[in-house]
């Protein structure tokens, strides 16, 4: 497939996926902002040179929070797109604490592109922490998710400088912010 065709039906399906979808913060801005944020920093990080990872950006969290099952992004996109979503997606069936835990132990562990993903994924949390952060998050709650953002992204480092600025950038913005 065309890596225009790719990248524009990746953002499609992603978008019909997540239509009924909004950010957590106060703004509730539509949840497709966040996929198009994070697959702008990784086509950046990339200088538009990984049409696959940027398409697995705006996939990345079909199979987590919609109806997608891992064999319909095969079908759909390809095997590699596939398999970096997957990379980057938590095991829902396990509790909440185990699920953040599990993010901070296995960050090292991920391969460099799956890293760069995550690593844009959590930069741009940070921003709407800073930027319109959840109404019914208290100072504590949210110094307690920067503390968990900085512990995963450690973790993630040593793949790309200008992504790891801009996630130094986002978490210094948000510990501004509190
Ligand atoms: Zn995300």
């Amino acid at each position: 497939m065309n890596d225009t065709v790719l990248i524009t039906r990746a953002l499609h399906f992603a978008a019909e996926r997540h239509s009924n979808h909004r950010r957590k913060g106060q703004a509730q801005e539509p949840y497709v902002n966040h996929l198009a944020e994070v697959a702008e920093l990784v086509a950046s990080a990339t200088e538009g040179k990984d049409a696959n990872l940027v398409a697995a950006a705006l996939l990345h969290d079909t199979i987590e929070d919609t109806v997608t099952m891992p064999e319909e992004l095969v079908t759909k996109f390809n095997s590699d797109v596939a398999k970096l979503v997957r990379e980057v997606t938590d095991d829902k069936s396990l509790p909440k604490q185990d699920r953040k835990d599990l993010q901070v132990a296995n960050a090292p562990e991920k391969s460099t592109r799956a890293k760069l993903l995550k690593l844009a994924d959590k930069t741009s949390n940070l921003r709407s922490i800073a930027s319109s952060p959840p109404e019914n998050w208290n100072t504590e709650r949210k110094q307690e998710y920067i503390d968990w953002s900085s512990k995963v992204g450690a973790g993630l480092k040593g793949v790309n400088p200008w992504l790891e600025a801009r996630f130094c950038e986002a978490l210094a913005q948000a510990e501004q912010a509190l």
